[in-house]
């Protein structure tokens, strides 16, 4: 078996790490991960192949044995290294290589605004450190370790993005990432599948807190939610940093001085102006908090201001696109949807000036809600139903089945079984002059609809 030591002197000498032969580049080392459809250990050959300097397998049978025939497969012996379980080596380095920064670790965990708050945290960090961070959205227990292992040697604060989809997940990323910064950015409605329930949730995402405490990390609590507020008392207080819109009670605090599409303007403190490009108020805690980071280590107010507003929503994430054509303002956060981030961005929709237009929401089925599943996209309906929203249109099966239990009212929303009913209605019935929310989970893939409108 290869021990960790001899693992780590080998990933030092590599390029950089593969989990996948066909992205395998010269002298990378491979991890042979299995996933539900496939096993690794088969690929490692083919990886070898490619110029794998090394590949870690946990079944010894892809090894070549000394009678091997195939002189080719049999050159590449002492390329393989034999492990009990090749996840958890690559979990196991990346902590053993962690452990050789004494820099910040931030951990950014909720249950929304992750990605958002981690690109806004080293848009702003980055104007005065080497920040690295999370690529896009590799937050779980390959994601993570993946991240740490490629992180440059000259990094000066790490953001690690942590997802969770039941109990004991965040811990898990815990052990590997030791953060000694962290932040949850809300505990709310998604995942309910895997978690069980809110508190379930609720007890998932606090392990990073636990975790913080163990490791006398430094906490930075959203002071507006009561909900993180609650558990502030855990840390002692000169562990905890605080920010919100109550300048009394606050270390660091923001208001709300203009908010139109597509720019939300803040003012803080010194009355300073901070302009985003981002849309939807439930952008406000992320931006707060990678502000709060920001002053943490010692930015100035225009570093802060240029890293936040240098950031460009990405991935339908709170985009806000201008057609010319249609004169159509989209706000596209097609990205994914739980029962809070619809509720947050249809309140953000009926808040926005008409300018003449109509508001329209298109609203796709969320998934993984689990048994709440109907009672939860029922009430997103309701919500919609009493706000200031000109025409609602709902796609998929489970909003179909949440408006036919309705009462009248819901009997004018506009629903589709599929995205494939919606295009062509929205083919023959082109919206135009109109500002259009559109949103709902991955799977359902609302984005690819954006071209007709
Ligand atoms: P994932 O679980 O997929 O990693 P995430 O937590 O990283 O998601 P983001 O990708 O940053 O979240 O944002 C996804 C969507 O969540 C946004 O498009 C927006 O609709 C919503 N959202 C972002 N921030 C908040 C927030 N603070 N509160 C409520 N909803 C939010
Ligand atoms: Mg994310």
């Amino acid at each position: 078996m290869t021990t960790l030591p001899i693992l780590y002197e080998i990933f030092l000498e590599s390029s950089s790490i593969s989990t996948d032969t066909r992205s395998v580049k010269k002298n990378d080392l491979f991890f042979a991960l299995k996933g539900d459809n496939f096993d690794g250990n088969k690929f490692a050959y083919q990886a070898l192949e490619k110029g794998a300097s090394h590949v870690v397998v946990d079944d010894a049978s892809v090894i070549p044995a000394f009678d091997e025939h195939n002189k080719q497969k049999l050159a590449y012996k002492n390329q393989y290294l034999l492990v009990d379980n090749v996840l958890e080596s690559l979990q196991k380095l990346a902590n053993f290589h962690r452990k050789q920064f004494t820099i910040p670790f931030i951990g950014i965990t909720g249950s929304n605004g992750k990605t958002t708050t981690k690109e806004l945290l080293r848009s702003v960090l980055s104007q005065k450190f080497k920040t690295y961070s999370t690529e896009g959205n590799l937050n779980n227990h390959i994601g993570v370790p993946l991240t740490i292992l490629r992180m440059p040697k000259n990094t000066e604060i790490a953001i690690i993005e942590m997802g969770a989809n039941k109990v004991g997940d965040i811990a898990e990323l815990c052990k590997i990432a030791e953060p000694n910064f962290g932040m949850i950015t809300n505990i709310g409605n998604s995942h309910l599948e895997g978690f069980g329930s809110y508190e379930g949730v609720l007890r998932g995402k606090t392990e990073l807190y636990q975790s913080l405490i163990k490791n006398n990390g430094t906490v930075f609590i959203n002071s507006d939610d009561s909900v993180l507020m609650n558990m502030e008392k855990r840390f002692e207080s000169e562990k905890v940093i605080k920010y919100g819109t109550d300048p009394m009670e606050n270390n660091y605090y923001l208001a709300i001085l203009s908010e139109s599409v597509p720019v939300i303007t803040y003012k803080d403190e010194k009355n300073n102006k901070i302009k985003t490009q981002l849309t939807g108020a439930y952008n406000f805690p992320n931006i707060l908090s990678a502000l709060a980071f920001g002053k943490f280590f010692g930015l100035s107010s225009s570093q802060m201001n240029k890293g936040i507003f240098d950031y460009l929503p990405k991935n339908n994430r709170s985009q806000v696109e201008e057609r010319t054509e249609t004169k159509n303002t989209l706000i596209l956060d097609a990205y994914n949807a739980n029962p809070d981030s619809m509720k947050a961005a249809l309140l953000h929709l009926e808040e926005l000036p008409k300018n003449g237009k109509q508001k329209i929401a298109i609203l796709a089925d969320m998934f993984e809600l689990g048994k709440e599943s109907f009672a939860k996209h029922k009430q997103v309906l309701d919500l919609a139903l009493q706000l200031k929203i000109d025409k609602l249109i709902v796609c998929g099966t489970d909003f179909q089945k949440a408006k036919s239990t309705g009462n009248l009212i819901s009997s004018l929303v506009l629903s589709f079984d599929d995205k494939k009913e919606l295009t062509e209605y929205l083919q023959e019935n082109p919206i135009t002059e109109s500002i259009i929310l559109l949103k709902g989970s991955r799977g359902m893939g609302l984005e690819t609809v954006v071209e007709l409108l």
